[in-house]
């Protein structure tokens, strides 16, 4: 475990990057195992009614084809899913108000018929909305701060409000869902300060799940002309987390893979035990821009569940066969 302070001087400090991937890495093997769970990602609308100023399906982006997947073709897509062999299936969205609390229902029971866990990340919504979710099945939720520095977050999301971000991780919590939470790194004005207390507020809310990925610029935000965030920054993030929170469930996120070819990769050798495939159908894959160059855009399902599958092989790791509840619950 490390200070705030000891945090942020590893976070300044480049020479021992060697190091600090190598214990992330022990860490995780003692405390998670070698098993790499693996979870099937629905991006099932990108209709979206906020502003987020990094990201792509943005209201103000008029450049994009919207769409909605509605929920025979989404329970095809999740059966199809579980025959490739995921036991998780996550859905996400923009925040769409088309998929009303009852429309949301019967999605998730018809996805629990096919004995796997779910996912939600579909945004702040009510607690009443949470509650009716979680009774209809759905076990965890997938909700990032973005950021911790309010000042920031304010920035970053003109429309939203930073406590009712906070409300929505208390209230997953209170109703028994494992919570996934995370942050952006390199958000423009982000400070190394910021990151440290994003670690720090991880662990502080107990979270069952945490995801970290690289802001990217995308053409069509306001932050089109601002850096991109750092591959190595991310990661030592991430392996920083896996050391504060050592038996939850960190994913090598999609993003790290978009900015190193071989980022899942590393990741899953830097602290991480999670990988989210798309098993989206591939006419949608190319709409779902929230950064661009995303990976896998033109493949298929299987194609995606075949690459990974090999890929943790080659580096002597093994495709869990569990449902991959968080070891904190367990
Ligand atoms: N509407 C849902 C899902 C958001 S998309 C929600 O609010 O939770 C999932 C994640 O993509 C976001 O939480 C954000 O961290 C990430 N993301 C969005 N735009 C991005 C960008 N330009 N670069 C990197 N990650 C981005």
């Amino acid at each position: 475990m490390f200070s705030r302070k000891e945090i942020i001087d590893i976070l300044n400090d480049d020479s021992k990057n060697d190091w600090l991937f190598s214990y992330a890495d022990k860490i995780r093997k003692e405390n998670v195992g070698n098993d790499v769970h693996l979870r099937g990602l629905i991006e099932f609308s990108n209709i979206c009614k906020n502003s987020c100023k990094y990201c792509g399906l943005r209201k103000e982006n008029t450049t994009i084809e919207r769409y909605r997947i509605e929920k025979d073709e989404i329970l095809e897509i999740a059966k199809n899913a579980v025959t490739m062999g995921y036991r998780t299936i996550v859905l996400q969205s923009g925040e769409d108000a088309f998929y009303s609390t009852d429309k949301m229902i019967e999605i998730i029971k018809g996805i629990k018929e096919f004995d796997v866990a779910l996912t939600l990340s579909i945004g702040e919504r009510s607690f009443e909305d949470y509650k009716a979710f979680r009774q209809a099945g759905a076990d965890r939720y997938l909700i990032r701060i973005e950021t911790t520095d309010r000042k920031l977050y304010e920035k970053m999301h003109p429309d939203m409000d930073f406590d009712n971000r906070i409300r929505c991780l208390e209230d997953l919590k209170k109703l028994g869902y494992e919570v996934g939470t995370g942050c952006l790194v390199g958000l423009p004005n982000q400070t190394i300060e910021s990151l440290a207390d994003d670690i720090l507020f991880f662990k502080e809310i107990e979270a069952d799940m945490v995801g970290i990925g690289p802001f990217i610029p995308h053409p069509q935000t306001p932050l089109k002309d601002k850096d991109k965030g750092s591959f190595t920054l991310a990661l030592k993030v991430m392996a920083l987390t896996r050391i504060m929170l050592p038996d939850i469930n960190i994913p090598a996120t999609t993003a790290m893979e978009t900015l190193n070819p071989n980022g899942r990769i590393i990741a899953l050798q830097s602290g991480a035990n999670v990988v989210m495939p798309n098993v989206t159908s591939t006419q949608y894959r190319a709409k779902y821009e929230i950064y661009p160059n995303k990976i896998c855009i033109n493949d298929k399902p299987e194609k995606c569940r075949g690459c990974i599958g090999a890929k943790i092989e080659s580096i002597g790791r093994k495709v869990a066969t569990n449902y991959g509840f968080s070891h904190n619950k367990e």
